[in-house]
């Protein structure tokens, strides 16, 4: 059985005061019916405090992106094993926003993987295309050269960290979902792609997310389909009784 996973990417939003209280909404709103590993990624200094605030709860944390080097004179950067230490489990990596508006490239994306690897981290790592790629019928093109460009060469082990999120960048922030069934088709092409990159064991145990305005509407339509495995949830999960309905649409 693969992993069901509903993540919140909190992005660049929550005072100190709405992040806490955002998590003990979260918190004391849980129930048995969550079967999802449930993943919040807050902006890095409110790690610290919402870990503290979801201490037992079984929900895990998560950075948003991270470095790709270990430690030195990077301004502004922020370590894979320094957020191990703030009690991260997860890291965002390959977000259509850090490739868009830091230039973030399959290449620093790779390297970046392998820093949070090596520091233990698991991985979210995000691909997807634009509407222009996507109309061009370039769609398998561009995922394939995002996911070889970020995975491979890694081994069984290190690719068991790893969890896949399917965000077309024309569904993100926008309202516009891609349709379940659209969804299932890049999703099975991409489980499809991994066994051929790696090998059907490792295909077929990764679980792979789906992102791009999926919301406590629809996400029970999305969650349904059989290559479905989560979500990588952004506007959504700043409301807990949001997340919290999507992470019971299984
Ligand atoms: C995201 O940015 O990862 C995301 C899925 O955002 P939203 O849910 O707001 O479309």
């Amino acid at each position: 059985m693969r992993k069901k996973i509903v993540a919140g990417n909190w992005k660049m939003n929550t005072s100190l005061s709405e992040a806490i209280g955002l998590a003990r909404e979260i918190r004391d709103q849980l129930n048995d019916s969550e079967n999802a590993q449930l993943v919040v990624c807050p902006p890095f200094p409110w790690i610290v405090p919402v870990r503290a605030t979801l201490a037992d709860s079984g929900i895990a944390i998560g950075g948003q992106t991270c470095s790709e080097h270990v430690k030195g004179a990077y301004t502004g950067e922020v370590a894979a094993n320094m957020l191990i230490a703030a009690g991260a489990d997860y890291v965002i990596l390959g977000h259509s926003e850090r490739r868009a508006y830091y230039g973030e490239t399959d290449a620093i994306i790779a390297a970046k993987v392998r820093a949070a690897l090596e520091a233990g981290l698991n991985v979210l790592f995000c691909c997807g295309e634009t509407l222009e790629e996507r109309n061009a019928g370039n769609l398998e093109l561009v995922l394939k050269t995002q996911v070889a460009g970020a995975l491979e060469g890694l081994t069984d082990a290190q690719l068991k960290q790893i969890v896949v999120a399917y965000e077309p960048v024309w569904a993100i922030g926008t309202g516009v979902t891609a349709s379940p069934e659209q969804a299932q088709e890049v999703h099975a092409f991409l489980r499809k792609y991994l066994t051929e990159l790696f090998s059907a064991s490792i295909a077929e145990e990764m679980s792979i997310l789906y992102g791009g305005s999926c919301n406590a509407q629809n996400a029970a339509s999305l969650f349904s389909q059989a290559d479905i495995d989560g979500g990588l949830i952004g506007g959504a999960s700043l409301k807990a009784a949001d997340f919290l309905t999507i992470a019971r649409s299984f």
